[in-house]
């Protein structure tokens, strides 16, 4: 039996006046979730812990069965798998913004104007830079955003940010958050890194042809946010399941490639509201063919959650339904419906609200509960799970769970 995991992200909300308060989930109109959950069972599920508002990479990691706590640095590692760098045991990868400084080193504009052209080549050009025989490598991202990763002996990633947080502060020099000489290396790395990239950016031609169309200079990078990579067993070894992933957003390609799965590109697949959701569920179910387990992403809920518009999340919802119309038909697979975290349109960020969770297929112990929202979900027969349960309890129903003890 096959796995196919559909993540909705931040699909989790709270109650909506406007919506005689229901949820955006309970308020869509969602016929195929519906009849999915007539063969499911239902709960609600803490994806990192009760009252913890996680991020969506440690949220996406404890689903996966990897304990954030243990395997959860900082985003940078999982930007820069995603992005398709390959990263070596004990890199430490920052994030980093292409900004703007006057010659004093005070920030005059923390994104460049928010910058989305050329930032190919002034990655490029900083890629020449090698300081102490530690080795750089500099990835453009989305707009001013891009990855950092160091690579060398005597590294720590407990260094701090160098972006002050608004405009007209000096730059902030790196520190050092332990007392290690590796930590101290590092942020002192860090500093003469922010240094070098303005002698090298301010005069590239790229930010000369910006001052003269009057838009800010991409002329400094401000690294933030380090992380290490650490090693560790994949799908395949972890729980014998060749798994594949079908997301738009770099963050979950790369926290998908962390474990081990094949990171499928899907055209029209772009973590935007103009995503191709059907396209999505097709390449899912190809991909179905080929790996035991299936990770699909919908990155729109979270979207609109954080956009406060509860009307466009239930649009979002019922396009996402309309998509997987395919899936009420599939037999032999093991379909989960869930969320990383709830994204409560009235706060328009993550909130603690354990997500609904529905696990649907021939042999799973169906409940009594028709339909699909938080409300419903929580009434179910899964009741109140950890994000590390999710794997176990699938690995259980597929029968590739391992006996514990005698
Ligand atoms: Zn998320």
């Amino acid at each position: 039996m096959k796995i196919l995991l559909v993540v909705c992200d931040g699909l989790g909300d709270r109650p909506i006046k406007e919506l005689n308060y229901k949820t955006p989930l309970a308020a869509a109109e969602k016929p195929n979730l519906e009849k999915l959950s007539l063969i499911g069972v239902k709960g609600i599920m803490d994806t990192v812990a009760p009252g913890v508002r996680p991020g969506s990479a440690p949220a996406h990691l404890a689903i996966f069965g990897y304990d954030p706590e243990k395997y959860y640095t900082g985003r940078g590692v999982f930007e820069a798998l995603g992005l398709g760098l390959e990263l070596k045991e004990g890199d430490i990868v920052f994030r980093f913004n292409f900004a703007t400084v006057d010659d004093k080193m005070v920030v005059v504009d923390r994104r460049a104007g928010r910058i989305s052209e050329r930032t190919v080549e002034l990655a490029k050009a900083l890629n020449d830079i090698s300081i102490q025989g530690v080795e750089l490598v500099f990835k453009e991202a989305v707009e001013h955003r891009g990855v950092l990763i160091m690579r060398g002996e005597g590294l720590s990633w407990k260094v701090s940010d160098t972006d002050p947080g608004k405009t007209g502060l000096r730059v902030g020099k790196c520190k050092p958050l332990d007392s290690s000489p590796e930590a101290l290396k590092t942020a002192s790395l860090v500093d003469m890194v922010v240094e070098e990239s303005y002698k090298i950016l301010k005069d590239h031609w790229v930010n000369r042809d910006r001052i003269k169309q009057g838009v800010p200079p991409a002329n400094v990078v401000l690294p933030r946010g380090a992380s290490i990579l650490t090693k560790v067993e994949g799908f395949k070894e972890r729980y014998k399941l060749k798994a594949s992933c079908v997301a738009g957003g770099t963050l979950y390609k790369g926290v998908a490639k962390f474990a081990g799965m094949n990171v499928l590109n899907v055209a029209g697949a772009t973590g935007t509201y103009e995503t191709n959701y059907k396209a999505k569920v097709e390449a899912s179910l190809k991909a179905l063919k080929e790996t035991d387990f299936v990770f699909l992403h919908f990155k729109q809920a979270d979207l609109a959650g954080e956009d406060g518009d509860y009307k466009r999340k239930i649009e979002v919802i019922q396009r996402i339904d309309e998509a997987l119309k395919p899936l009420t038909v599939l037999d032999d697979t093991l379909i989960v419906v869930t969320a990383d975290h709830s994204t409560p349109c009235s706060i328009k960020t993550h909130s603690a609200d354990p997500v609904p969770v529905m696990i649907c297929g021939e042999e799973v112990r169906r409940d009594c509960i028709e339909g699909f929202d938080e409300v419903k979900a929580a009434k179910g027969g899964l009741n109140r799970i950890r994000g590390l349960d999710l794997i176990r309890i699938l690995l259980d129903i597929v029968n590739l769970a391992e006996k514990y003890g005698a």
